[in-house]
Order: C-alpha cells, then structure tokens, then sequence
C-alpha cells in the first residue's frame, strides 16, 4: 500500500482540560524534532488528531519512530484519494485484496468533517460496503468486532482510507511534567527507572558519578551509551558527568565500612540536588528497587533522603527484577546493561553494607568530613555532554582499541 499519511490519535491529554492545548502543542514540537531528518513530512497537530503527511518519504521508517513518541494513543497509516466515490470504491478493493482471506468479516466506518460531500455517512458505507460484498465472495459484514474496519474519512481535501491501528508509546508527551534528573548508573535498573520517567511526561537530564581510575573510560562510554538509547524516546538528552574520586576515597578512609554505601549516597544525592537546582530541576529520580540489594531498603532510602528535600523518586520501586529485565529488553538496554564494566559503587562497595542504617550515625559520620569542600570540588569537575539516539560512544572506543593493536 502507497500510504500518504499517518493519522495519530492522542492518549490521555485528551482528559487534561485547559491544558490540553499545550500538551499537543509539545506533542507536536517533539514529534517534529523526532522526525526531523525525514525532511518532506508536513505535521500538523490539530485538536482531536495529529496529521503527518507523508509527501514521498517511507512509512515503515516513520513510523518506527512513531511508536517512540509519548503521547500517542495510537495511529493509522491512511491513504488519500479525491472525493470521488468511484476512486474510493477502487482503492478499497485495492485494500481488501491485501487483507482478504476465507471467512473474514468486516465492517465500513465512515465518517465526515465536511458535511457537504454528496453523500452522508450511511450512504457511503452501504455502498462501499457493496463494493467489497461483491468483489470478495464468502466475506461477511459484522458491526461488532469484525477482523476488519475500513475507516473512510472524507475531508475538504479529500477521502482518506485506512484500516490499520498500530498502538502508540502511550504516557505524556516528553517535557509537560517539567524537568527532572536521573541518576543513571550502568546497570539495568536506573535506565528503566529513565524510560518510565520519561513515559510521564518527565524531561530528564542523566547524572552519572564516575571515578577514575578506579572505574575506566569504558564504564563511562557505557553510561553514554546507554543514553543513546532513551534519546529516541526523549530527543537529544544532557548527560552530566560527576568526578566522584576524591568523595569515594575519602569516605573509604575515613567512614566504618559499614557506612561506606549509605554516606557515598547521601554525596550523591547532595550533588544532585546542587545540580538540579542549578538547572530548574524538580526531583531526582533513581533506579533502586525494594528488596533488591541489600542497601535497598526503606531504612536505607530514609537514611540516604535525609540530605534534600527534593522529591527522591522511584519508578521501579516496586516491580520485580524480572519485569524490569522485560523492559529492558524492550527499550533495548539490556544487552547494554549486563556488560561487565566495573560502576563506581560495585568498586567501593563494602562486602558487608548496612541494611538498618541509623540517620543519626550517618550524621555523625559525616560531621568529620569536610562535606562543603568536597561537594563543592566534584561540582567544578562536572562535564556535560548532549547526546542523541545516533551517537555512540562504546563501539567507537572498542573499534579504536582494536586499531591500536
Ligand atoms: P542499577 O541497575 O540502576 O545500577 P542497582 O540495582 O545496581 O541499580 P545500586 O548500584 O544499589 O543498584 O544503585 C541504586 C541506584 O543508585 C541506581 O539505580 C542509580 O539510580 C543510582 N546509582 C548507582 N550508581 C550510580 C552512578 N555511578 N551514577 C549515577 N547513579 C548511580
Ligand atoms: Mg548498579
């Protein structure tokens, strides 16, 4: 089929009331920037729908991107005719010809926003409906849940015809929740916690510790890499890297072991919240998980929120590890994810962390440590790179190690 333009239905903003214009509004802008390299595509996102026309570029590659846009329901590729009934009539037989088999039932829905076409809605479905009754012998109408649904629009500018629904991402369009920051480790969970986040309308930012040279250039490609892979979700995303040296050595030497995990999180969450308020950031999100590991637990959260009243948030709090590795899948981190390159926290991590840790002592702990200096040292090494779903940091770097061999 020579499809001409896809029609997107919205998802839940249609309930948002007064705001509903500026979510489609958003909609539309990161629907642009996520098919900006198609550059004959003319959008136009009205109130009820979204219309992207086509004009010559290839509806399989639009669309894959399509299904990444938050916000949309679902959406149909459609085919233009004139507003002539005999050239409708044919494009419809074009159409069942591809779909037809033995015992299929169908339906015809028509409808019109030009209402003074020569034919209503009834008249048109009774004779297209005609139309297929005779040239597709065996087939059967049926009006509830047939195997098939033309939809025949007919507009100012023409009928419009189609008969696939291809569900969308679903969730809110990217940036109508406001600005957040994720903190993305290498791992699985933290990149899902990014996708769900970014599902809700969240525009993030990445915050990623690092410490070289205990942890390696690689394990920091990973991390950027990683990003590449929920940019198509969100467009080009800042990945902000945090020296984390000098805050892990120290607290190695001078924090019990015990403590080790619980005050190198408090530094973390306390750089975050520097950084988000730096950068209009309304809440910090990770990917720790109840249960998980050992440091996560609700003391350890209580112990770790202590430092900021931003909100901490925790997208996958609550699923089993086994769903969050489906979604990974699905978002295609996973592979990513379970290469071995050592995080900073799997380096300094005490064989034995506390599950129950007392904010009290973590207080204490901590009052010996020149806490300002060292926030303020990590936050003048901070780099900050825009990454987008085409760049690519880890196959570059092994493909530049295999030249230097
Ligand atoms: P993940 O799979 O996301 O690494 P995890 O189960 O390994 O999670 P932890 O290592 O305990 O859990 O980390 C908990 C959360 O802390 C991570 O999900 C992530 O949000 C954050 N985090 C851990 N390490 C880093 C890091 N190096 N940079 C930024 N955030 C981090
Ligand atoms: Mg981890």
């Amino acid at each position: 089929m020579q499809y001409t333009e896809i029609m997107v239905r919205y998802g839940e903003l249609s309930t948002k009331g007064k705001n509903r214009r500026s979510f489609i509004d958003r909609l539309g802008t990161n629907t642009r920037n996520a098919l900006a390299s198609f550059k004959n595509l003319e959008i136009k996102a009205h109130r009820d729908r979204m219309h992207i026309r086509l004009n010559g570029e290839d509806y399989h590659q639009v669309s894959q991107r399509v299904q990444k846009i938050f916000g949309i329901q679902n959406f149909s590729p459609a085919i233009k005719v004139a507003r002539d009934v005999e050239q409708v009539k044919q494009t419809a037989i074009s159409v069942f010809n591809e779909v037809f088999y033995d015992g299929m039932t169908f339906k015809i829905n028509t409808r019109r926003s030009d209402h003074n076409f020569e034919y209503d809605t009834n008249q048109l479905n009774d004779i297209l409906g005609g139309t297929i009754l005779e040239n597709f012998p065996g087939i059967k109408v049926k009006m509830k849940q047939p195997d098939i649904i033309l939809r025949v629009e007919v507009r100012l500018d023409g009928i419009y015809l189609s008969y696939e629904q291809i569900p969308g991402a679903g969730g809110l369009p990217v940036g109508t929740a406001g600005k957040g920051l994720l903190m993305l480790s290498g791992g699985i969970d933290s990149p899902v916690a990014g996708y769900l986040a970014l599902k809700r309308g969240v525009d993030l930012e990445m915050v990623h510790f690092y410490s070289p040279p205990y942890t390696s250039e690689q394990a920091l490609n990973k991390a950027k890499e990683l990003t590449t892979k929920l940019a198509p979700y969100a467009g080009k995303i800042k990945f902000i890297q945090v020296p984390f040296t000098e805050i892990q050595e120290t607290v190695k030497s001078d924090v019990p072991a015990s403590y080790l995990m619980t005050i190198q999180r408090r530094f973390m969450l306390r750089l975050c919240e520097k950084i988000a308020e730096n950068r209009n950031a309304l809440a910090i999100f990770n990917g720790e998980s109840l249960g998980q590991v050992a440091s996560q637990t609700m003391e350890s959260m209580a112990a770790i929120n202590d430092v900021t009243s931003l909100p901490v948030l925790r997208p996958v709090v609550s699923m089993d590890k086994n769903d969050i590795i489906k979604v990974a899948e699905k978002i295609d981190t996973f592979e990513l994810s379970i290469k071995p390159y050592e995080d900073c926290c799997t380096i300094f991590a005490p064989s034995a962390p506390k599950t129950k840790p007392r904010i009290d002592r973590a207080r204490e702990y901590e009052s010996k440590l020149d806490v300002v200096g060292l926030i303020d040292r990590a936050l003048a090494g901070i780099k900050i790179t825009e990454i987008g779903s085409d760049d690519h940091y880890l196959n570059a770097q092994e493909d530049s190690f295999a030249e230097l061999l």
